[in-house]
């Protein structure tokens, strides 16, 4: 065991993108459980999209991270002492921990996962918030029917990466919209979407058209900006729309004002905002089917693995600007 912790603290909040000088990394004793709390050795850190609004002080549906708090994050690792009757040292175990190298728990929003099914990296992941993510919005939400096409934008990352074979597995046509040409080739050859829209590149509009010849029947939403405003212009009578995330406005400091909101109107579409964790019913249901799809091969997944606690910042803007390819985690070791 490490002689000290290491801990990534929020040192300001940032005003528009986010920057390495957001954050701070200091040393600290490692903590001793109280009587109901166990201690995790941390060894996969999970980076999302969500911990750019944490670090903002407005109105949300969590509490912001508190300036000089250890930034939130889910973890995976090992529990290395105890004093709950729940967990016991050895137990492999998913916690919101936070960027640091050991964390304590109390047990709350805790899952004992089984590091020889899939990785452990995996339970942060496709077996994990972002898998279920995809799960409840693109199946409870989205509804597709088969025939129907389903698009979703963030393609290769780790929720769009699963909603388009999600998709597939229920007859639809999936369509991608991602950031390249790698990551569209991965999407189509590797993820197996019938295709895939590069929004980097030029005419993003026409080859969006072309790629959904009958319109557009769900929309996965992660991105927002001018892509919501082109795929507006696609939408079918009676389309849904789940609204997952907006990460392209994430560090703007003027909204994009969306200008095709007619065709919400005009096609009588249902689009609704969802948040993960108030689904909970759901995610029994949701983590055994995306396991038993990872451990049969019927379902693919890729990560970007990040070496060491000190780079998370880094990487963790790199994933809000699209440099990460599939599930951006830290490995803690
Ligand atoms: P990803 O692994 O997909 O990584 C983020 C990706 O977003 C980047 O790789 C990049 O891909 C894309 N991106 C970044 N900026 C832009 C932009 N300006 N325009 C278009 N694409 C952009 O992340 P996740 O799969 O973890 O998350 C995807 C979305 O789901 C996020 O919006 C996140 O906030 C949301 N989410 C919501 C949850 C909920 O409960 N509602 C739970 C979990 C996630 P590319 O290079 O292809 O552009």
């Amino acid at each position: 065991m490490a002689q000290m912790n290491k801990q990534v603290l929020l040192a300001r909040r940032p005003q528009g993108w986010v920057g390495e000088g957001n954050f701070n990394i200091v040393e600290t004793p490692i903590p001793a459980p109280k009587e109901g709390e166990f201690l995790v050795r941390n060894l996969y850190l999970s980076l999302d999209p969500y911990m750019r609004a944490r670090m903002n002080d407005t109105k949300s549906y969590v509490a912001p991270v508190a300036i000089g708090g250890v930034m939130a994050g889910e973890t995976v690792g090992e529990v290395v002492e105890s004093k709950h009757p729940a967990f016991k040292p050895g137990d492999t175990v998913t916690a919101y921990t936070g960027w640091q190298l050991y964390g304590i728990s109390d047990g709350q929003r805790v899952r004992k996962v089984d590091p020889k099914l899939v990785p452990p990296s995996y339970y942060l992941g496709v077996v994990g918030m972002p898998g279920v993510t995809a799960w409840v919005g693109l199946l409870d939400i989205g509804q597709p029917k088969p025939g129907e096409t389903v698009v979703v934008a963030a393609a290769s990352g780790a929720v769009g990466g699963v909603v388009g074979q999600l998709a597939k597995m229920k007859g639809c046509r999936a369509v991608g919209i991602a950031g390249g040409k790698a990551k569209c080739d991965y999407v189509v050859q590797a993820l197996g979407f019938d295709a895939c829209v590069d929004h980097r590149a030029g005419d993003f509009y026409d080859r969006l058209s072309a790629a959904t010849p009958k319109g557009i029947d769900v929309y996965f939403e992660n991105v927002g900006g001018k892509i919501l405003d082109d795929v507006l212009r696609r939408v079918n009578p009676f389309a849904r729309i789940p609204l997952c995330g907006l990460i392209s406005q994430y560090n703007a400091t003027e909204p994009y004002g969306v200008k095709n909101i007619a065709a919400l109107l005009f096609n009588r579409v249902t689009l609704r905002g969802f948040i993960v964790s108030d689904h909970l019913d759901r995610w029994p249901t949701a983590l055994a089917e995306l396991a038993q799809g990872v451990a049969q091969g019927t379902i693919q997944y890729r990560e970007t693995v990040t070496e060491g606690l000190e780079n998370a910042p880094r990487a963790f803007i790199g994933l809000l600007k699209g440099e990460n390819f599939g599930k951006q985690v830290v490995k803690l070791d």
